[in-house]
């Protein structure tokens, strides 16, 4: 295990943030430079943050794994085990009110969920994390847009949410929770989102 990592790529920004992002592992650039999404995902993860009137430094971003898989393959098994209290103990330490997972991975492991991104993606979930009460929020993950540019809009959807839930609180969830759907939602290509409003907007529950 950890076998090529050049170093552990813990964790950034504000040890006080209400809002952490979780993503999936360093690439290339977060083992060099040994902080989390500073690759072009993190270029992105920056500008969706400034969208909606933040930066880095006042929210917290880590990832599950904390070294770089050798070429970048999937996480295994024991690579999860092995950095899970880490997450864990970040989440104690930090207590956001809002945990943003970026991607399937992430959103996968921490939701307890194997719904595809196309079906929790903008829905909060309340559980708790690491036993601390946290609002989970699953987004694509900005890799996502790189390769599909209308992922973009549906991030900077997304994002809108996120700043309404950090802004107006719990308020601005709407339950009773239900099950996300078991296929896949397939048409996100094609047609541009909503763009949110923000007196009516409500967060679906899940
Ligand atoms: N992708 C991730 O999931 N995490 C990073 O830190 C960089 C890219």
């Amino acid at each position: 295990m950890a076998e090529g990592r050049t170093q552990i790529v813990f964790g950034t920004g504000s040890a006080d943030a209400d809002l952490m992002f979780v993503g999936e592992a360093p690439g290339f650039n977060e083992d060099k430079q040994g902080e989390p999404f500073v690759g072009q995902a993190g270029k992105l993860l920056n500008e969706l943050l400034e969208q909606i009137g933040l930066s880095r430094g006042e929210v917290y971003i880590a990832n599950v794994l904390k070294c770089r898989p050798p070429q970048n393959r999937d996480p295994q098994p024991a690579e999860i085990d092995a950095c899970w209290e880490n997450l864990f103990r970040q989440v104690q330490i930090v207590r956001p009110r809002v945990l943003c997972t970026l991607g399937r991975f992430a959103t996968h492991l921490i939701a307890e969920t194997t719904a595809p991104m196309g079906a929790v993606r903008g829905k909060a979930k309340r559980m708790e994390v690491g036993g601390v009460p946290v609002v989970v929020f699953p987004v694509f993950h900005p890799a996502a847009a790189m390769y599909t540019p209308a992922n973009r809009r549906v991030l900077e959807e997304d994002f809108g949410r996120l700043r309404l839930l950090l802004q107006r609180g719990e308020s601005v969830l709407k339950g009773p929770a239900t099950e996300p759907a078991a296929e896949p939602v397939t048409a996100l290509e094609s047609s541009a989102p909503p763009a949110v409003d923000d007196e009516a907007e409500q967060l679906p529950l899940w």
